[in-house]
């Protein structure tokens, strides 16, 4: 019999929290889980389901567009109502917050509708209540952070984009980072006029430098209006409108300024004071490979680490954290953290794996490097302008490709199943010998032959 009212005490109930709590009451584990806001977090709320059935709905009006040149007209004028979208979004995060709720009782864990406040290192306190637990996990992900600068506080981050009463009919986004590219894309293709205001040379910041300017050029086609090498000095409320005073010196007015300047680790009003747990020089908590913090029977994971802020990677961290403390223990295998395949939900979108350009150059791996640029078949008669492009680099001593890159149509999709060749450390021959899928655009990642001189 225990001393303690749980084995495992899971803080969080976002994506790394509840595959983790679920995982290790499925085992018999005794499990509670404390969430203050809601089931599945960041990703199932204000993060990425959300986002995209936004940027759904901001690509119906250019599909409407590209079907004239398939022979449909449309007659009357197509109309877009942002709070149909917001209400139907809402209703399918409901469902999912139930979905979250039954998964987690179903399994056997317990929650708790409150926010959990460290005593001592075996101690949560929820309002008045105290219990105890042998382990204890921080999964409490991250939150949006905003610059300092005068008026701030008129910005809007992610969250409160999702719950927008009104579609402004112009916006101004700050960032060149994942969030602040979809978020403008989203806008733009559900007809705001969107500028994009970005601190340095060129935006995504850490994809390959070749990728992230034939992006440029392509969300400039959509219309967002692109700012480098400018920062937001100050915001003043001006009537509906917010006056937006740039570095430069110029200005723009605009309904909404959404910041989508990077996330922090969301600790706040965690009562972490009490509990000794070492922070790394950035404010995440330091963990080691099995997410043990400084204090033994303190674990985390997640955002709140650092690290990619990516749901799939929580759920390989819980996973792995579930079979380390209640499974094969020290035998358990290390999340990988290389090739981990992302997409950038922008129009078209960005999926890459792997090492760009740049990173490869670094590491002083010597590479063949393919490029394929083309209007993608189905905008020959559409008329659109978009076009798409594929990137692959091959280490030339070994063969094998350690890098792929796509902007195009669904280059999410396409690239995650290229992530699992790049996984299975597939060389070039294997691409070039695997028959391609006609006529698709992702058959070109199998007949690339020549390399760039
Ligand atoms: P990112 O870290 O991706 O980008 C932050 C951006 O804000 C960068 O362009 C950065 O500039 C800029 N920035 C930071 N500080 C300042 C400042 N003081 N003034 C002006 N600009 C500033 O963060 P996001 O908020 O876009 O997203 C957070 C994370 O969420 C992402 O890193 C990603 O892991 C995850 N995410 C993933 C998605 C996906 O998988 N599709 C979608 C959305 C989010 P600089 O480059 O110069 O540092």
């Amino acid at each position: 019999m225990s001393k303690y009212d749980y084995d495992l005490f899971v803080i969080g109930a976002g994506s790394g929290g509840v595959r983790l709590a679920r995982m290790a009451a499925s085992k018999g584990v005794k499990v509670a889980v404390a969430e203050d806001r809601y089931l599945g977090g960041t990703c199932v709320n204000v993060g990425c389901v959300p986002k995209k059935l936004f940027v759904y709905a901001s690509e119906v009006n250019e599909q409407v567009e590209d079907s004239n040149g398939y022979g449909w007209s449309h007659s009357g004028t197509s109309q877009f109502d942002w709070p149909t979208l917001l209400a139907n979004k809402n209703t399918e995060i409901s469902r999912l917050n139930g979905i979250y709720q039954n998964l987690l009782e179903n399994s056997g864990a317990k929650i708790y509708d409150a926010r959990a406040r460290f005593v001592d290192e075996h101690t949560v306190s929820l309002g008045n209540e105290k219990v105890t637990a042998e382990r204890i996990v921080i999964a409490t992900g991250s939150w949006p952070f905003v610059p300092e600068f005068p008026g701030n506080e008129l910005a809007i981050t992610s969250n409160e984009f999702f719950y927008l009463e009104h579609l402004p009919a112009k916006a101004v986004v700050l960032g060149g980072g994942y969030i602040a590219i979809e978020m403008a894309g989203i806008m733009a293709g559900l007809g705001v006029d969107t500028t994009l205001v970005y601190r340095g040379d060129m935006f995504l910041r850490g994809f390959d430098e070749e990728i992230r300017y034939f992006v440029k050029d392509e969300v400039e086609k959509k219309g967002i209006k692109l700012l480098f090498n400018n920062n937001i000095e100050s915001l003043q409320k001006a009537n509906e409108n917010i006056e937006v005073t740039l570095q430069s010196g110029a200005q723009l007015d605009a309904g909404i300024v959404l910041a989508a300047t990077g996330r922090r680790p969301h600790l706040q009003d965690l009562g972490m004071n009490n509990v000794a747990v070492a922070l790394n020089e950035k404010g995440e908590v330091a963990v080691n490979d099995h997410y043990q913090t400084s204090v033994e029977n303190i674990f985390a994971l997640g955002d709140v680490t650092g690290g990619m802020q990516l749901t799939p990677v929580a759920l390989a961290e819980g996973m792995h954290l579930s079979e380390y403390l209640y499974g094969k223990g020290e035998d358990t295998a290390l999340v990988d953290y290389t090739n981990i395949a992302t997409a950038v939900f922008c129009q078209p979108n960005i999926g890459t794996v792997g090492l760009s350009e740049e990173q490869a150059g670094k590491a002083g791996i010597d590479c063949d490097i393919y490029v394929s640029s083309f209007r993608p078949l189905k905008h020959t008669l559409s008329g659109s302008n978009e076009r798409c492009m594929m990137k692959l680099l091959v280490d030339k001593a070994t063969d094998k490709v350690i890098g792929a890159h796509m902007v195009g149509h669904e280059a999410g999709e396409i690239i995650q199943g290229i992530a699992i060749a790049i996984k299975a450390g597939a060389t070039k021959a294997d691409f070039d010998s695997t028959i391609g899928i006609h006529p698709t655009s992702a058959e070109e990642f199998v007949t690339m032959r020549t390399a760039r001189a």
